[in-house]
């Protein structure tokens, strides 16, 4: 989500003629496009904002911006933390930036908004980072309460776009060259019951990608994020019958104990994720299931840790973002008792890490032998004249070719037969 507002950030600069460079000392305006969900993200920020501090001491009439979630959290106490800021704005304010640009050039006073201004920023110009792939959010913010996060009060409540938007805005990156969209939101499953039904029209998640579908040339379509307590059985069939719609299904579980479940103010019990990723399995038997696990929530017992160990041995997940839990300010769980003491944090995420890589990589050696369509991403980072991609179930593939003809042109397809494979990543070559 970060990522594609820091596009939208670009797209709206260069739409009023600034242009990027790969060089701060050269740039006229610095933006930070920051992160408040974790502790780590807010101390790398301000390990680099000593460098924005030293660059705009050096040449005073060069602006500094900050963006995103973490300006949101502080709002105008960041002009006095960090004097040296000329903006800072929220994620729900980007369409503003040209307008605080031009009061920060002309005022004394630094130029901020934070306001929801109950604009959906889907519609803004947005500078891609690749030409055959793209993000298309479908909605914002988020109205679950999960006791730790930050995300609904520093995004706001969850709005859809309106579907003709969404299927417009993709028709265009179709047209444009894109085969592949992963469509955005905290909580995708809910999309649409925010949106007026006038008209008697169905505006669901399913109900979207099955129009998305329809959309000639577009040849994947992924989704992120699902929660398990609005995950319904239309979406699974829609994964099972929609052909561009991928076998990949990231559906966070955050804890397998339902004591901690509750604390999280999840909504949902163990057995009910077992039970979903169960018909999952059943429907898409070739699904790839992904996930995510806070470890050392306050509270969590060893049997509630061994429960999450005992879960994703059961559901056997092809990759999990394993994250220590970090109270943040302003959230619930912030004030809950029961902090966990760190040696037992390393050693529960050592355990679990083990597990979750055992697994992953079983999962993938499994898959030696068999033939796979490739999206290409071009040279692989591991140099040797190979290449790489991804497959519909979201692996990234390590693939030589046999040497003859042309390079294989990134952002088109090609088939490779696997040959070997570790927990992240798969090798193999490309199929005669
Ligand atoms: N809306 C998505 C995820 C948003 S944040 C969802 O609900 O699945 C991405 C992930 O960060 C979460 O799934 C959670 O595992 C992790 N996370 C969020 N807040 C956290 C915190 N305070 N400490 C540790 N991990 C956190
Ligand atoms: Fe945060 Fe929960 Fe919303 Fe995800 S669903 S963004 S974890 S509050």
């Amino acid at each position: 989500m970060n990522e594609h507002d820091s596009e939208r950030i670009r797209g709206v600069l260069e739409e009023n003629d600034w242009l990027p460079t790969d060089d701060p000392e050269a740039a006229d305006l610095l933006i930070f496009n920051t992160c408040s969900v974790r502790e780590s993200a807010v101390n790398r920020l301000l390990g680099r904002l000593g460098e924005a501090r030293r660059l705009k001491n050096e040449r005073p009439e060069r602006l500094v911006a900050l963006a995103g979630c973490f300006a949101q959290s502080r709002q105008a106490d960041i002009f006095h933390d960090l004097p040296f800021l000329d903006i800072a704005f929220g994620p729900r304010n980007i369409g503003e930036l040209p307008a605080l640009i031009e009061g920060a050039r002309s005022g004394s006073v630094p130029a901020s908004s934070f306001t929801d201004n109950n604009m959906l920023s889907g519609g803004l110009p947005t500078r891609r980072g690749d030409d055959y792939r793209a993000w298309v959010q479908v909605m914002t913010g988020c109205t679950n309460c999960c006791s730790y996060c930050v995300v609904p009060g520093v995004r706001g409540p969850e709005r859809s776009r309106p579907v003709s938007d969404i299927v417009e805005e993709t028709r265009r990156l179709v047209d444009d060259g894109v085969v592949e969209v992963t469509l955005l939101g905290q909580n995708v499953n809910s999309f649409g019951l925010d949106l007026d039904t006038a008209g008697g029209k169905r505006q669901s998640f399913a109900a979207l990608l099955e129009m998305l579908d329809s959309i000639n040339g577009l040849r994947r379509i992924r989704f992120t994020t699902s929660h398990p307590r609005d995950l319904g059985p239309d979406l699974i069939e829609a994964i099972r019958d929609l052909p561009a719609v991928c076998e990949h299904l990231h559906l966070p579980v955050q804890s397998g104990s339902d004591h901690i479940l509750g604390r999280m103010n999840r909504g949902y019990s163990r057995e009910h994720y077992l039970e979903l990723v169960g018909l999952i399995n059943k429907e898409v038997p070739d699904i790839s299931l992904t996930t995510d696990i806070i470890i050392g929530f306050p509270g969590e017992k060893e049997e509630d840790f061994f429960r999450t160990i005992t879960l994703v041995g059961e559901c056997r997940f092809d990759g999990a973002f394993t994250f220590v839990y970090s109270a943040r300010a302003g959230t619930e769980a912030a004030l809950f008792p029961g902090l966990i003491p760190e040696v037992t944090i390393k050693r529960r995420m050592h355990e679990l890490v083990s597990l979750t890589q055992q697994i992953a990589l079983a999962k993938n050696q499994a898959l030696a032998g068999s033939e796979v369509e490739v999206l290409i991403e071009g040279p692989s980072r591991q140099g040797g004249s190979q290449w790489r991609g991804r497959t519909r179930q979201n692996k990234i593939v390590n693939f030589t070719t046999p040497g003859r003809g042309s390079a294989p042109a990134t952002g088109s397809f090609t088939l490779v037969t696997i040959d070997s494979a570790t927990s992240t990543t798969l090798k193999g070559h490309q199929s005669a």
